[in-house]
């Protein structure tokens, strides 16, 4: 990745980009920021920079093998470091290390550099568990630092959220962050400072990634993912200069456009007594990829039925329904009988209790559509 591919932070792409020419890098940096601002594309870059030959005008070529490794994330003296556990997607062995995972993370932050910790902990496979940077991973890294360096650069280690590293890692490493071998360098990205233990801290340079303007973060939405301008300021506002959760938001909002399918049919299903398609809803709710997802659905559900009660109790301005919504919620409203809502959210809330203990998704569903579409 080369400093002109990251959207703004020109301030700090001139401060790293100085040390570099001038010779200046120091051994241990930390890069603090609210998660999804951008510290590690700016890493990423920086690697690039410092091992790039033919770098000129303040950014790396983007041309030579070097380049094309480093931006593949996939340079033999670049090495990522993050919390893990076990889990199922670790390449097996008893104290996995991020080596263990080490695809996924590539994978994760070559389709978003943004991602925030609970997009690498789902991509990992891991996600409700608590991740570490455990001793089994500072024998690693020590591992590689005692043999040479693949090609004639800077071996460089990216140490996503330090904060996770415990006191008996961070005693190992101690020594060799505070005087690595030559042309080594540890970069420490945190999104808590404070908890970072204070003897990594205290070795290291620290740089702040701040968060980014409004425009920035929607100039990014669109391109990279196409959103329209209007849409994307919207998320922009609300995404607290980050466009990691910018990111997190629209696919929130994808989501929700998917639910709503789901919901509606249910619900068209019911009222029209066609039993088959009203079962073939609770299939696609079964269907929902993961089981966080499938409880987002229960809430976006609950929330739905929410607005059919407020809407058969003339309270509809203070439904918050957009108004392409309106039609749905309105003849919805008009079509169910009054005790309908409450029952319903009493279902819902079981369905969510359900799937949260780990319950078959199917039984589950296929029961919650049976009890609305015999209450309707
Ligand atoms: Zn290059």
């Amino acid at each position: 990745m080369k400093f002109s591919e990251i959207t703004g932070h020109e301030d700090i792409k001139k401060v790293l980009v100085s040390m570099a020419d001038s010779g200046r890098v120091p051994h241990a940096m930390l890069f603090y920021e609210n998660e999804g601002c951008g510290a590690l594309s700016l890493a990423v870059a920086f690697v690039q920079y410092l091992n790039c030959k033919e770098h000129h005008d303040g950014d790396s070529c983007g041309e030579c093998t070097s380049c094309h490794k480093v931006s593949k994330l996939i340079h033999p003296d670049m090495h990522f470091v993050f919390p893990v556990t076990s889990g199922a997607k670790a390449d097996a062995t008893s104290k996995p290390t991020s080596d263990s995972y080490v695809r996924h993370w590539r994978e994760l932050a070559m389709q978003n550099p943004y991602f925030l910790e609970s997009d690498l902990f789902k991509a990992l496979g891991i996600e409700g568990k608590s991740g570490n940077i455990a001793v089994a991973e500072a024998k690693s890294i020590l591992e590689k630092l005692s043999f040479s360096t693949v090609e004639d650069g800077y071996r460089s280690f990216i140490i996503w959220l330090p904060e996770k590293m415990n006191a008996e890692a961070a005693n190992r490493l101690l020594k060799i962050v505070e005087e690595p071998p030559e042309k080594t360098i540890f970069i420490f990205i945190t999104h808590a400072p404070e908890k970072v233990l204070q003897t990594i801290f205290s070795r290291c340079q620290s740089l702040r990634i701040p968060p980014q303007t409004k425009e920035e973060v929607a100039a990014a939405l669109m391109k990279m993912t196409g959103t329209g301008e209007a849409e994307a300021g919207t998320i922009a506002g609300l995404s607290g200069g980050s466009i990691g959760k910018a990111l997190s938001a629209l696919r929130g909002r994808e989501d929700e456009t998917g639910f709503l399918d789901i919901f509606s049919d249910l619900m068209r299903a019911s009222l029209s007594r066609d039993l088959l398609s009203a079962i073939e809803s609770g299939e696609q709710m079964a269907a929902l990829d993961s089981r966080e997802k499938q409880k987002a659905f229960c809430n976006f559900a609950g929330e739905c039925v929410r607005k059919i009660f407020m809407m058969q109790n003339d309270m509809g301005q203070i439904a918050c329904v957009s108004p392409q919504e309106t039609a749905f919620f309105s003849e919805t409203a008009r079509k169910v009988r009054p005790s309908f809502c409450q029952k319903a959210l009493g279902f819902i809330d079981k369905a969510t209790l359900l799937i949260d203990r780990n319950v078959n998704a199917k039984i589950v569903f296929c029961d919650l559509v049976n009890r609305i579409f015999l209450s309707v």
